[in-house]
């Protein structure tokens, strides 16, 4: 954990990225080289390659089946407290409704030569990786499933790991909290999942992969970028809060370490213009990491994380606009005019009842978001994310037409003659 007081040191660690030890998805080639033997493996001798993998990444033997069954989902579902259950069944409605108040309308934008526009259609056949390896994440399930069901996508593929040869109780239970039957839960995990989405192995190849995971699946992700769509880079995941200090430090140094156990690659990081409150949280936050469950995860987490001083909260906010967080709470009595300077972040959460895990399991909004500063360019995963864009156009006349023949020339520079005869033969 280290404590920065000094504003301008604060900048430009921040402007480094030093704060967050981060580096790009690249640096460690290491990974990147044993992902593209892996991939290469597998993209030359098909699922005897998954099925090796697996067996050794995973300790499953695929001959027992890649698809689970309808009887395995609802049998290992019951292994789950119905209490469980009925707080997914409560996550799932509250997701599904927000999702399906998410207004998709297609465009029609008119002159008086024509007409052209957009109109939305679902992505057919998408892949969802469900990370297995630290935890098991049902909620990431209803985070992905849900909103793909609702943007009208056919055939979801979620991959999962499997524990001794069947699905996760959890996983199965949440698929049934889902309640559609367009999803096939795939028991596969890592590199071998990702690529046998992309390239059809045993199952249909998808057109766009969405979900977290580790180095490995992230990399597997951008290496078939091209050949499919993907959602973003989400790896380790991240929180920056932004306090006024009026708020019990208890809850605060709470929220700090609800991201620190995700991970031992997870950020942290609390700014504030109340120096005693930077203190203060630092302590319980030394406190508390003593017991929580993953002590050993969160020890080697809190190294890459921060307590630093801003003279105003303004300047924190200009912070986080550089981190480019995944998630940011405003843990401030007024958060809404500081949220109206938030220019890069994944989520926010406004004000101090809103803490960061009831946008991992309940408020509505997907909890898989971009990591790693890439919320400078990526969105959290929307229903927008399942659905494409088709443009049309139409030429309303033959007079109309004629306005627009000067096109013509532009096609005569760029060398086209088929293109410049294509439009000049309608007016003949
Ligand atoms: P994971 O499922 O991503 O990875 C586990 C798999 O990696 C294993 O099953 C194995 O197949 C493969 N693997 C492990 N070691 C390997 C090796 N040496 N070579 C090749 N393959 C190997 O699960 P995880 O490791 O728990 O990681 C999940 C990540 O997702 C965490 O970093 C978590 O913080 C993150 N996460 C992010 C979000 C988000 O929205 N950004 C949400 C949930 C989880």
């Amino acid at each position: 954990m280290i404590f920065i007081d000094d504003f301008l040191l604060l900048k430009k660690e921040a402007e480094l990225q030093r704060l967050w030890k981060r580096g790009s998805y690249f640096q460690d080639n290491k990974i990147f080289d044993e992902v593209i033997a892996i991939i290469n493996n597998i993209k030359s001798r098909g699922l005897e390659a998954v099925k090796e993998y697996s067996k050794k990444f995973d300790d499953y033997d695929l001959s027992l089946g890649l698809i689970a069954s309808e009887e395995e989902i609802i049998s290992q579902a019951r292994l789950v407290p119905t209490d469980v259950y009925n707080a997914l069944k409560h996550s799932a409605e509250r997701i599904k409704r927000y999702h399906e108040s998410v207004k998709i309308e297609s465009f029609k934008y008119e002159t008086e030569e024509s007409e052209s526009g957009f109109k939305w259609t679902p992505i057919e056949n998408v892949g969802i990786y469900i990370p297995g390896g630290l935890a098991a994440y049902p909620s990431t399930i209803l985070m992905t499933v849900i909103v793909a069901d609702v943007a009208g996508v056919n055939n979801i593929y979620v991959c999962s790991k499997p524990n001794k040869g069947k699905i996760n109780p959890y996983i199965a239970s949440a698929i049934l909290a889902c309640n559609t039957k367009k999803v096939k839960v795939v028991k596969l995990s890592g590199i071998q999942a990702i690529s046998s989405m992309a390239l059809g192995l045993g199952i249909k190849k998808v057109d766009k992969i969405f979900g977290p995971g580790n180095d490995y699946v992230s990399l597997a992700k951008k290496y078939f970028f091209g050949e499919v769509a993907i959602d973003m880079m989400a790896g380790p995941s991240e929180i920056l809060i932004v306090s006024d200090g009026k708020v019990n430090p208890s809850w605060i140094a709470w929220d700090f370490l609800s991201q620190a156990e995700h991970d031992k690659n997870a950020k942290t990081g609390l700014i504030s213009n109340e120096i005693d409150f930077l203190n203060e949280v630092m302590e319980r936050v030394k406190e508390y990491s003593l017991r929580v469950l993953n002590k050993h995860i969160v020890e080697s987490s809190l190294q890459n994380s921060f307590f630093g001083f801003a003279p105003t909260l303004e300047d924190a906010i200009s912070i986080s606009n550089i981190l480019a967080p995944e998630h940011l709470e405003i843990a401030c009595e007024n958060p809404e005019e500081l949220f109206n300077k938030v220019q890069n972040a994944g989520t926010v959460f406004l004000g101090n009842l809103t803490c960061e895990p009831f946008g991992d399991y309940i408020l509505g909004p997907s909890h898989v978001l971009p990591t790693s500063g890439s919320a400078r360019y990526f969105s959290g995963i929307n229903v927008y994310d399942f659905l494409k864009r088709t443009n049309f156009s139409r030429i309303k006349t033959k007079n109309a037409l004629k306005n627009l023949l000067d096109a013509s020339l532009i096609a005569e520079v760029e060398g086209f003659s088929a293109h410049k005869k294509s439009m000049l033969c309608r007016n003949e």
